[in-house]
Formats: C-alpha cells, sequence, structure tokens
C-alpha cells in the first residue's frame, strides 16, 4: 500500500522543485473537488480489547482514491491539504461521515463499537470544530459516547489552556480523547497531566522492536503503569505479530491495533468483521441460537 518517494535525491533541482509546486497546486485543486465528489473514503481499523478478545472499537483513516493516481494515504496529501487551508473541510468531511458510517453499525446491532477520529490539536479548541463535531452527532444520530478524538502532540498544542478546556468541554458531553502517537513528538508528562484523556496510544515505534529490544519493553510497561494510575486506558498501535500481542497482553495493555488484527478495512468489510466479532455478554449484537459446547 506504501509508496517509496522515489523523488527525493531530486528535489534539490530547481525544475524539481518546480514540479514539485506545481504538483502541490494541481493536487490542491483536485482536493478541492474531491470533496464535493465521492473521492474521499474512509477505512475503519479495528481495535481489540485485550481483556475481552472483542473489537471494541475502529479507528477512521482517510483515504483519498484519486481518478489517475490510485488510492493516495494521508501522508500523500495531508500537508498539501493543510498547505491549501483545507483542513477545515477535511475534518468536517471525515467527522460526519464516521458518525453517519458509525451510526449505521449501530442500528445493524454493533452498538457498543465506537468509531476514532483524529483530529489535528491546533484546531481541537477552535469554534468551527467544536461545532463540526455537534452537527455530525446530531445529523448522524450518534451517541456522543461512541465518537472519540484522537489527537496528537506531533503538532505542540499553542494553547494548552484552552486545548484542555475544549477537551473538558467534549469529555462533558460524554465523548471520548485519546492522545495518539504517544511517546514521539511534544508527549511531554505536563501535557498527560494538562490534557483530559480517556486513553493513550502508544506509538508504533515503541511497538515494532518490542521483542527485540528490551527497553521498549520497559517503556510500555512504564507507559501502562502511569496511565492505569491516572485512570486511563491504554491502546498499543503498529501490533503486527502473535508475539507482540501476547507481550502486549502480559504488560496490562488495554486494547491493540495493528495488521495482527485487521488491516484498515472499506465500510462493507468492517460490517463484515464485525458480523464474526464474538458478541460481549448482554449485547444486542449476541446473534440468537449460537451453538452452546
Ligand atoms: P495514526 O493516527 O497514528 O494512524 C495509524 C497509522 O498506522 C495508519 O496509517 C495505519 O494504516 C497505520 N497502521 C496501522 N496498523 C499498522 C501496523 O500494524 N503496522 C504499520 N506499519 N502501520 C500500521 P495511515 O492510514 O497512513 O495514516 C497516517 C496518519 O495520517 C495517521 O496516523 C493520522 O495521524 C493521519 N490521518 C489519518 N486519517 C486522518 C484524518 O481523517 N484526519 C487527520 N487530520 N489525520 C488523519
Ligand atoms: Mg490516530
Ligand atoms: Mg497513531
Ligand atoms: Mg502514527
Amino acid at each position: 500500500q506504501a509508496k517509496v518517494d522515489g523523488g527525493n535525491r531530486l528535489r534539490f533541482f530547481v525544475p524539481d522543485m518546480d514540479r514539485r509546486i506545481a504538483h502541490s497546486a494541481t493536487l490542491q485543486r483536485e482536493l478541492l473537488q474531491a470533496l464535493g465528489s465521492d473521492e474521499l473514503v474512509l477505512y475503519y481499523q479495528p481495535q481489540m480489547n485485550l481483556h475481552s478478545g472483542r473489537i471494541c472499537g475502529v479507528e477512521a483513516l482517510l483515504r483519498w482514491n484519486h481518478p489517475a493516481r490510485g488510492l493516495l494515504l494521508p501522508g500523500e496529501f495531508l500537508q498539501i491539504a493543510a498547505e491549501g487551508g483545507l483542513m477545515n473541510e477535511i475534518d468536517e468531511w471525515v467527522l460526519h461521515r464516521a458518525c453517519r458510517d458509525a451510526a449505521l453499525w449501530v442500528r445493524e446491532g454493533f452498538d457498543d463499537i465506537r468509531v476514532s477520529v483524529n483530529i489535528s490539536p491546533a484546531r481541537v479548541s477552535a469554534e468551527r470544530t467544536l461545532k463540526a463535531i455537534a452537527d455530525a452527532l446530531d445529523t448522524s444520530g450518534l451517541a456522543a459516547a461512541l465518537l472519540e478524538i484522537e489527537l496528537t502532540e506531533r503538532d505542540l498544542v499553542a494553547d494548552l489552556d484552552e486545548t484542555a478546556r475544549a477537551l473538558s468541554g467534549l469529555r462533558a458531553r460524554g465523548l471520548k480523547v485519546s492522545i495518539d502517537d504517544f511517546g514521539v513528538g511534544y508527549s511531554f508528562l505536563s501535557h498527560v497531566k494538562a490534557l483530559p484523556a480517556d486513553r493513550i496510544k502508544i506509538d508504533q515505534s515503541f511497538i515494532h522492536n518490542l521483542l527485540t529490544d528490551e527497553d521498549n519493553a520497559t517503556i510500555v510497561r512504564a507507559v501502562v503503569a502511569m496511565a492505569h494510575g491516572l485512570r486511563m486506558g491504554v491502546v498499543a498501535e503498529g501490533v503486527e505479530t502473535a508475539e507482540q500481542f501476547t507481550q502486549l497482553a502480559m504488560e496490562g495493555c488495554d486494547d491493540i491495533q495493528g495488521f495482527y488484527v485487521s488491516y484498515p478495512l472499506p465500510l462493507q468489510d468492517l460490517l463484515q468483521r464485525l458480523r464474526d466479532n464474538p458478541p460481549a455478554a448482554g449485547s444486542k449484537a449476541a446473534p440468537a441460537g449460537k451453538e452452546q459446547a
């Protein structure tokens, strides 16, 4: 799925620089059009709860089904979108689509599967974003408790107090908040204390060599202890192997997300996957007449 950027070394040359700029302008224009067409799509990556073995939620991941370039990943167009001032439009589109899709699986009986949406911390306290969140919930009828906002600290929070107030407001309405990519970027411990959140997502860089690097295991153990001490849950990102899964269960991690559980899936494939999800005790999702042992 990932594409290798073979053009990296050539960017020093002016003609290629010009080409890149022209390329961005084209992409920006095309992206603006894509927002009004069916070219943007959300894929949903399941998260598995390690205590129950069930899928407990999904993360919405944006893709652009470009007519000429094929399926583009966020890394290939979000920067261009930001440079073109299109992030508000993208956030609004993603929030509405994610809530609409989640309301659909709730109606199908999967009424405890939460959807997580990535929002830049720079915009989470903006009036426009808060209104978009409220609108998306109203229009879809989705329960606020089934929507989670994921914030990375990769771009530093400009006004910590204002962000904290916005997050408190969201949580007061019943939404969940998670800190994404924890451990890289600007994950100061003071932020963990100041930013009210329900879950911490440990960055995949700590998970990928969990088995070969004892230091990573130590860090994961410490993050789990800290999160639980602060009454937060812990999600491990980028879990790819059964060995990582076992180790994370041993460390007391709550949820895992990664290719080991599932690749990000189009909505229809997600629904199929949820039908195979073992039901929680007492859930409406429990299929009738399941064979008893
Ligand atoms: P993220 O929020 O940390 O999302 C997880 C990324 O890791 C996703 O990449 C996912 O496909 C990938 N991933 C999941 N499991 C594994 C695994 O086992 N191994 C490996 N190697 N990778 C795995 P993706 O979809 O390319 O998204 C990249 C980033 O783009 C996201 O990182 C997020 O920061 C951003 N993004 C995605 N969708 C949106 C969106 O709708 N809005 C905004 N603002 N940002 C988004
Ligand atoms: Mg995320
Ligand atoms: Mg992440
Ligand atoms: Mg990441």
